[in-house]
């Protein structure tokens, strides 16, 4: 829909910091075919999900306008290019220059909820903690797959943080973050065989690389090492980076979504892995799980 008054700023998002409650003013609600709302704020606490890459699911919480509490039925990331709002379905990647990015909080019935309302956000933080959790340790996951495969590589690829071959950089197809855990889905095809990833080894090493796997991750949970998003800017299309500082090494990675503040927070976390054939391709499935 066409929007009576441009938005020309990006959402100023508090999620990456933690937050759970925020106060901001309404931007503008859009009526969505299906009879629900997106009611757009200029500041919000509230984690979207982004439709382009889809790993981390939205918040659940409320939205309070003029004393009506309104539960979020779901969030994800708008786009403008100043005449329409597109919600959950940009033609463009979140951060694209000449785009602005919105956070849409879908609500059931917008009655009484106008541009210039004030409006509280309230996450719910049970939900957000799981999320935060699972997380962290898809990431952490993600560096010790990396390291556990290291010996199956015969060419030289590009490495992560830590100076290991980055087969999740690679391989990944998929990335979901679950509460308190992740599953990671891998394709191993023709290509990652052609850049000198030795696939036909793996099946045999399976459990060793499992196993390799779970020490390096109960080492790092052991450090406490601290975890931090550090970022360009507050708005919703700024870059953001997961900085984690490991014994051995400071790794980042670009990533949206919301994290603990330190692996001393975790009391442990574990992958299992599964191989499968699919159209002629190797999967391989990472489950994450961390307590
Ligand atoms: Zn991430």
């Amino acid at each position: 829909m066409s929007l009576s008054t441009p938005i020309v700023t990006d959402t100023l998002v508090s999620y990456p910091d933690g937050a759970l409650v925020s106060s901001g003013t309404v931007l503008h609600v859009e009526p969505l075919p299906d009879g629900r709302a997106a009611v757009v704020l200029d500041r919000t606490a509230f984690h979207p999900v982004d439709p382009v890459w889809p790993d981390q699911p939205a918040d659940q919480g409320t939205l309070t306008v003029a004393g009506v509490s309104h539960p979020v039925l779901d969030a994800v990331v708008g786009a403008t290019d100043g005449t329409s709002l597109f919600v959950g379905d940009a033609p463009v990647r979140t951060g694209t220059d000449g785009w602005v990015f919105v956070v849409c909080h879908l609500v059931a019935d917008a009655t009484g909820i106008e541009p210039g309302s004030a409006a509280e956000i309230a996450v719910e933080p049970d939900g957000r903690r799981a999320l935060s959790a699972g997380h962290t340790a898809c990431h952490l996951a993600s560096l010790a797959l990396n390291e556990s495969l290291a010996a199956l590589w015969t060419k030289e690829v590009p490495r992560d943080g830590r100076g290991n071959p980055n087969f999740d950089q690679l391989a990944i197809e998929e990335s979901r973050i679950l509460p308190n855990g992740s599953l990671d889905t891998y394709r191993i095809g023709k290509s990652l065989r052609k850049k000198g990833f030795a696939a036909a080894e793996l099946p045999g090493v399976l459990d060793e690389v499992t196993a390799t796997a779970n020490a390096l991750l109960a080492g790092w949970v052991a450090s406490s090492a601290p975890v931090a998003i550090a970022r360009t800017g507050e708005g919703l299309g700024e870059r953001r980076t997961w900085r984690c500082e490991l014994p051995d090494a400071v790794v980042e990675f670009p990533c949206g979504g919301t994290h603990l503040t330190s692996l001393g927070e975790l009391s442990g976390a574990r992958v299992s892995l599964e191989l499968e054939t699919v159209d002629g391709a190797l999967e391989l499935r990472m489950r994450t799980t961390a307590s």
